[in-house]
């Protein structure tokens, strides 16, 4: 893949991640605006069902109180005229009153009647008493005294007037046409042998009636047979009528006077509705307050011709309204948000969820990254141990090849003195000098054994390390790198100092490449004491101490040293000083590495008067830490 589609394919990448983000947030705006949607659709039924329910309940709950109401005041009403039915009776049976009737003229009679009839009234606590001859004209009134006094008035177009008249029984509410005051007329017929002599009234007062129901503030009014309200307990809606009245209905009530001077006009009311048992809900105007909504109860007073009607107030309805809407209201927004809350906290699960896989996803990649990466790092360190490991046998070999010479000769001096033994044996056997001869071979065989033991160890130490780290001593170590080193320090004219210590020291080590490190410090020894100009004699000292943790081997020569400069540098690969051919600069660093890797150290530092010293301190194996 070129760049320019590396480019490409990430730019493509990059832009489905920001479609698929975009994505993600115009769902939740979605999820969001939908539970928004269903919450207001909610609210709305809601409200609906609880309004709906609340108004049945609450029109339920005034159908029953009206209707208690209205029997209550009905019985009311009725007792209001009921218990004075008497007086009217008592006046009409009096003697005294039926002489009056019959003989008007008599002043003393009317006297003691009017005083009569004031009496009966006081007693009865009625409003008006009175009593009026066959005419029609009041003769005798318990107000007979007073400036609103009756007597004397002509009544005879008063329907109570005209039904007693009649020989009936009057009940009769009118306003009054003298006092102008409102009040029920009961009336009766005072006959004399079947003869209309004259008529008992009694006017009782309704007023207290109105007053106890506005004090009980509730909404009462009764009409009359023509649907004209007489009594009220809101002066508003009296002498109103329920339906505007006909012409003929306005003539008749203006002839009998039933309303004095009020005019009657009809009540600003509409009907809304009707309620489940058939009552009208209806909506009032009223002139002195703002319209107001009532559950309207009626029920009849046949005896009196009336209608009694009870108005529930239905403001409370509205006031349920509100409070059903407002509970809908809170219902569905608590349950929107529920919805909401819980929708969330799915989503982020799911965000998490998803977060998570895609975090295992990237861990597992991580992680075959890293197991390829670790095999990797196996295989290099694998292949770097095994270019450590030429390395050392290509040194080690190097150093025996620079050795050779010095070998060589070690090794063809006593082949060439085994030569010359071998051909003056010759001449000895052949004389028979048997002594001389035996004391020859033995001498030979000596040589032998010499040559056979560098080669035998030659052969071992050329051959490659298997790494084998064992316990050994190092006094035979020691001593094989002499074997080697020998001829060396021979040809070099450097005497050594040694004195291999009793018991020898144990390490733990791999013996062939520790006696590597030893010939390479030993021939590096002999090199700097090589040196043309220095004019003292070569020394070469190996000293070996230990103490119960560590083994110390420390050899020092006299030779040229090392620059204060070099010194950090001795132990670099490729660092020598050496002239071309004579050194590749490998030595120190392999050295360094063998020991390192038994868990030693190798240093160098300055001798005081000559010369260097190196120290190699490797970990002792009867160690009690080992
Ligand atoms: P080489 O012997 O091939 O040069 P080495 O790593 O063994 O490589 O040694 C590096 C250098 O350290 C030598 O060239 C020499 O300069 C210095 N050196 C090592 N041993 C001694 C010593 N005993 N005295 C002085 N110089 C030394």
């Amino acid at each position: 893949m070129c760049l320019y589609d590396t480019y490409r394919h990430v730019g493509q990448m990059e832009t489905t991640t920001r479609l698929m983000k975009k994505i993600r947030v115009d769902t939740t705006a979605n999820i969001s605006l939908g539970i928004l949607v269903g919450t207001l659709v909610l609210a709305v039924l809601l409200a609906a069902v609880l309004v709906n329910r609340t108004e049945h309940a609450l029109i339920d709950r005034l159908e029953r109180i009206g209707a208690e109401r209205l029997t209550l005041y009905a019985s009311t009403v009725e007792a209001a005229h009921s218990r004075f039915d008497y007086l009217p009776f008592i006046v009409a049976e009096d003697d005294q009153v039926r002489l009056l009737l019959q003989a008007p003229a008599s002043d003393g009679l009317r006297d003691a009647v009017n005083r009569k009839i004031e009496s009966w009234r006081k007693e009865s606590n009625a409003d008006v008493l009175y009593l009026m001859n066959a005419d029609g004209i009041v003769i005798a009134s318990s107000n007979w005294d007073g400036p609103d006094s009756f007597v004397g008035h002509d009544y005879h177009f008063r329907p109570y007037f005209i039904d007693a008249a009649a020989g009936r029984v009057g009940r009769f509410f009118a306003v009054g046409v003298t006092t102008g005051r409102p009040g029920l007329f009961l009336s009766r017929p005072v006959t004399e042998n079947g003869q209309l002599l004259g008529v008992a009234v009694l006017k009782i007062d309704m007023a207290p009636l109105e007053q106890d129901w506005a004090a009980g503030g509730e909404n009462v009014w009764v009409s009359d047979r023509d649907g004209v309200i007489f009594l009220a307990s809101n002066p508003d809606w009296r002498y109103h009528s329920l339906e505007p009245l006909s012409p003929e209905t306005q003539n008749r009530l203006q002839t009998i006077r039933k309303y004095h001077v009020h005019p009657i006009a009809p009540l600003q009311q509409s009907q809304l509705a009707v309620s489940p048992s058939g009552n009208p809900l209806i909506r009032l105007a009223s002139p002195s307050a703002s319209s107001a909504e009532y559950l309207l109860h009626q029920r009849d007073i046949p005896e009196l011709g009336w209608r009694l009607y009870y108005l529930s107030d239905l403001s409370g309805l509205s006031q349920s309204k509100v409070y059903a809407i407002v509970m809908a209201a809170l219902i569905a927004a608590v349950l929107g948000l529920l919805t909401l809350f819980l929708t969330s906290r799915l989503r982020l699960q799911q965000q998490l969820e998803r977060r998570v896989a895609r975090r295992t996803r990237e861990l597992n990649q991580s992680n075959a990254h890293l197991q390829q990466e670790v095999e990797e790092r196996r295989r290099a360190e694998q292949a770097l141990h095994q270019t450590h490991e030429e390395l050392v046998q290509a040194e080690k070999l190097a150093a025996l090849g620079q050795l050779s010479a010095g070998l060589v000769h070690e090794i063809s001096q006593p082949v060439s003195a085994i030569q010359t033994y071998l051909a003056s044996t010759q001449v000895l056997a052949e004389r028979g000098e048997q002594a001389q001869t035996r004391a020859n071979l033995s001498e030979i065989d000596g040589l032998i054994r010499r040559v056979s033991a560098i080669v035998t160890h030659l052969k071992t130490f050329a051959s490659k390390s298997h790494g084998d780290v064992r316990q050994i001593a190092l006094n035979p170590v020691i001593e094989h790198a002499l074997l080697v080193v020998g001829p060396g320090l021979k040809k070099a004219d450097v005497t050594l100092a040694w004195d291999a210590p009793s018991p020898s020291p144990l390490v733990n080590a791999d013996e062939i490449k520790l006696e590597q490190v030893l010939i390479n410090l030993l021939r590096n020894a002999i090199d700097a004491t090589q040196l043309t100009h220095l004019g003292r004699p070569a020394h070469i000292a190996i000293r070996l101490s230990h103490t119960p943790d560590q083994v110390c081997i420390v050899i020092s020569d006299n030779g040229a040293g090392i620059d204060a400069a070099d010194l950090p540098r001795v132990f670099e690969p490729f660092f020598t000083t050496k002239a071309p051919g004579k050194g590749m600069g490998l030595g120190l660093s392999v050295s360094l590495g063998i020991v390192e890797d038994l868990g030693g150290q190798l240093t160098a530092s300055p001798n005081t008067d000559h010369g260097t010293s190196f120290q190699l301190t490797l970990p002792a194996a009867d160690s009690p830490h080992d």
